[in-house]
């Protein structure tokens, strides 16, 4: 059985007290709801995460990062590295949000080495890819997929991929408001697995969790999240308030 995962990315949101009544917020919604061992993450804000380290212990929440230089220390003003990430009790990276990759132009290459320093510090990843919606008009949305993956991360071997999550999100759909239908997904995600049989093998990509993001709501996440492939989700807008994020994880 492949974990189940709901992940909020908060990006540049939510300043100290708003951070602190969220995680408090989802800490009182999720106590009533039976999780098993479905994982529960947010990303804040840097800037935030330590508050929300110490707000989120002893709960089911887990507080991850939304990012990280590759490099170990240095003149990277700016910059946040692993052991920084550590030091304050995260465990686990976003990498490769295709925000990241459009706006502060994080290539393949970059992402490559940034997921290498991660393992190598023993932080998981949650690693995001997906389409521009010009390679899904022109058809080309696997192949495109398929680069990003063999480019960054198919240099790994089966150990490795233990401590990767995927996330696959079709860029046309972050923030737009615009879903990919939950066949479009499963479609996809089961492409993505049929990519890791073949480089691993049929343990490793069944054991490999896939979560799809953009624009997941309350009101398609039960849908999407039914889906053989699908695994969870990676939410942005929606994780921003108690009610729709809680709605959301009970959906898994
Ligand atoms: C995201 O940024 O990862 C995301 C999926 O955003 P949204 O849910 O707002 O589309």
């Amino acid at each position: 059985m492949r974990t189940k995962i709901v992940a909020g990315n908060w990006k540049m949101n939510n300043n100290l007290d708003e951070t602190k009544k969220l995680i408090k917020g989802l800490k009182k919604s999720i106590k009533k709801t039976s999780l098993g061992k479905t994982r529960v993450i947010v990303a804040p804000t840097f800037v935030n995460l330590y508050s929300a380290v110490k707000r989120a212990k002893k709960s089911k929440i887990e507080v991850v990062a939304q990012n990280m230089h590759q490099a170990k220390n240095g003149a990277f003003t700016g910059e946040i590295s692993a052991d920084m990430l550590l030091d304050i009790g995260i465990k686990t990276v976003i990498l490769g949000h295709s925000e990241r990759r459009t706006y502060f132009g994080e290539t393949d290459e970059i992402l490559k080495n940034k997921v290498d320093t991660a393992l190598e510090n023993n932080l998981e990843v949650i690693f995001c890819f997906g389409e521009l919606l010009e390679d899904r008009k022109s058809d080309n949305h696997f192949k495109v997929v398929e680069n990003q993956l063999k480019k960054a991360l198919f240099h790994l071997n089966k150990k490795d991929l233990k401590n990767i999550i995927l996330a696959y999100e079709p860029v046309w759909a972050i923030g737009t408001g615009e879903t990919a239908s939950p066949e479009q997904a499963q479609e996809m995600h089961a492409f993505i697995r049929s990519l890791l049989n073949e480089q691993y093998g049929e343990k490793t990509s069944n054991g490999v969790s896939i979560l799809y993001g953009g624009s997941v709501k309350p009101t398609n996440a039960k849908e999407i999240f039914s889906k053989p492939d699908v695994d969870g989700g990676l939410i942005g807008g929606a994780s921003l308030k108690v009610d729709d994020f809680t709605a959301i994880i009970k959906s898994i």
